[in-house]
């Protein structure tokens, strides 16, 4: 078998060299065409001929990990799905798209990756998951009110995200589609989904590449019928005026953290290695990272190790039935959320049945048509991520919950430990919060704890990872960071903390918040390391609040 295994994986660099060749001849024989006059007469036999050609090299681009110009190719193809609609016919629109397919394949990045180190299968980074901050996240607005888009834009950009406002529908969809701008907010007083031009372009922009430009809708109007136009026109989100930025930045940060994470990624297990590496290169030329399992025997340290987000079975294994393994694998409650989809030849029905009642969630027979396979998979990959975040993260906040915090602790202390690196550990506690609650009533209180999250969120490196331990108590974990360290970056959010004016009808008030900090250096136990933090909060507190105190220091 291994042998076989070999043989593949030279057919495959061997292809892969080919394809490498075909793919800049092709490209330039699209662009040759592309400057034929003919092209200005938008003949549909011609769009349909590059629209195929254009969707073949895309598939085999991705396959082989050429992911800009895949994706490039991607774009470039639902340019001329979109003249072949009837829908924003341009032959410069055709041009410029394809401009852009050229500009991605003479990129000195994109490049593919070595055999077997294809993109994703590597992804675990143990950090809190947010792979893009929202310095690098672009956002559109479409509205017309002045006094709401700078309302927009400079809440927004307080948060970090840069922002372009448009108030032509049609304009901003042109730039959408070359521009790929990570999210899009739509004041529906101003431009409703029943306005076809509006439609079209959130048609248009569920048409781009791989994922989706999420829309997110800002409306005065909260019936139903509006909530059903924005849900039919694939909005995200909606959220009811009047706008408010924290809430509305909240919303952005759970959208954004599905958008940007890494990969989803399927654990595949079947006893046909060809078949299996068929369907492997299949998702992955999709953006799924996927990995192969042959024996049964090896599944729960796969899904141990890798993580993964959902789980292909084949039905038929010589060792055991793919139901046996779907049982043994549902003997474990941590792993309850991850859908398992047999796969199999298996055409009886009632056999089908008793396959989904072990704790199968769906049934797919093969030969898998590839269209229809991957979108059953990507939709089922997000809605378990979705299932699972709602488990470990914390309602209010969207910070790690109290027991997947500790989680993450220890992981980064074992770590720490093997690396010979420092971590540390912060506890922090709002002071005097009982007050503010008695004061301005509870819903203030719980924007005082979500603001205080945000900020923490957004000003701690990506390796920094905070959950939410109490009511208004938080921890921070801070992987190569020494105590000095902590206190110091610590300290800074302190006082950025202090700063912030909150205001409750004509009432305005500030808040502080106390810390207390301990590093890995003086303990690797985890119960013994938190408890230091804590009693160095205490002393923060007894010491007058408002200030950041290491363990070590007096
Ligand atoms: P100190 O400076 O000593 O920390 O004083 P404090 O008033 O903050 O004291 P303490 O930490 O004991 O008070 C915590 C209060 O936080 C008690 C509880 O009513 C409130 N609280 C806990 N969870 C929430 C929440 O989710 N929302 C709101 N609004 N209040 C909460
Ligand atoms: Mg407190
Ligand atoms: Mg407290």
């Amino acid at each position: 078998m291994s042998s076989n295994i070999d043989t593949l994986q030279q057919e495959l660099a061997d292809l892969r060299l080919q394809h490498h060749e075909n793919l800049s001849g092709e490209i330039s024989a699209l662009l040759q065409r592309s400057t034929q006059p003919d092209l200005e007469s938008l003949e549909q036999s011609l769009l349909t001929q590059l629209r195929d050609t254009a969707h073949r090299l895309a598939g085999s681009a991705l396959t082989f990990v050429y992911e800009q110009t895949g994706l490039a190719l991607r774009a470039f193809e639902a340019t001329l799905d979109n003249a072949l609609a009837g829908q924003m016919r341009s032959a410069e629109r055709i041009r410029k798209a394809l401009k852009q397919v050229q500009n991605a394949a003479t990129m000195a990045g994109d490049v593919p990756a070595a055999p077997g180190q294809e993109k994703g299968v590597e992804t675990v980074t143990g950090d809190d998951g947010a792979a893009r901050r929202p310095e690098d996240l672009h956002l559109y607005v479409l509205e017309d009110d002045p006094s709401t888009s700078d309302l927009l834009k400079l809440g927004l950009a307080s948060f970090g995200y840069r922002v372009t406002t448009f108030v032509d529908v049609k304009l901003l969809t042109v730039a959408a589609l070359t521009d790929h701008p990570d999210g899009l907010i739509i004041d529906t007083e101003y431009s409703s989904f029943s306005d076809p031009n509006l439609a079209a372009a959130a048609n248009a922009m569920q048409e781009t590449g791989m994922d989706a430009i999420p829309i997110l809708v800002v409306s005065d109007n909260s019936g139903f019928v509006e909530k059903l136009h924005a849900a039919r026109h694939g909005v995200v989100a909606f959220l009811n005026k009047p706008i408010r930025i924290p809430a509305l930045e909240s919303s952005l940060e759970g959208v954004m953290r599905h958008q940007t994470r890494s990969p989803y990624r399927v654990l595949l297990i079947d006893d046909d290695v060809f078949s299996m590496e068929h369907h492997r290169i299949m998702l992955e030329s999709w953006g799924i990272a996927a990995k192969c399992v042959t024996n049964p025997v090896d599944v729960l340290t796969g899904i141990d190790e890798f993580k993964p987000d959902l789980l292909v079975i084949d039905l038929n294994m010589p060792q055991c039935s793919g139901i046996e393994l779907a049982k043994v694998i549902r003997f474990h409650k941590q792993w309850i959320h991850i859908p398992i989809i047999f796969l199999s030849g298996e055409l009886d029905a009632s056999r089908q049945m008793i396959a989904l009642k072990t704790g199968g969630d769906e049934f797919i027979t093969k030969p898998v048509v590839e269209r229809p396979f991957v979108s059953l998979i990507l939709m089922r990959a997000k809605r378990a991520r979705q299932l699972a975040e709602l488990m470990i993260r914390d309602s209010l906040t969207g910070l790690l919950k109290h027991t997947e915090i500790k989680d993450r602790l220890s992981h980064e202390l074992a770590r720490a430990r093997r690396n010979k690196n420092t971590v540390s550990v912060a506890m922090l506690d709002i002071d005097k919060f009982k007050r503010i609650n008695d004061t301005y009533g509870h819903p203030v209180g719980d924007t005082v704890i979500t603001t205080l999250a945000h900020l923490l969120r957004r000003a701690l490196r990506t390796t920094d990872i905070v959950g939410r331990y109490g009511g208004e108590e938080y921890l921070v974990v801070m992987p190569d960071s020494d105590e000095a360290n902590a206190v110091r970056k610590l300290d800074q959010l302190r006082r950025e903390f202090e700063a912030i004016c909150f205001n409750h009808k004509d009432l305005e008030f500030h808040c502080s918040f106390s810390g207390g900090v301990s590093d890995s250096d003086s303990t690797g136990n985890i119960d013994l390391l938190i408890e230091k933090a804590d009693m160095a909060l205490y002393r923060a507190k007894a010491q007058g609040r408002n200030q950041i105190l290491g363990a070590f220091s007096e």
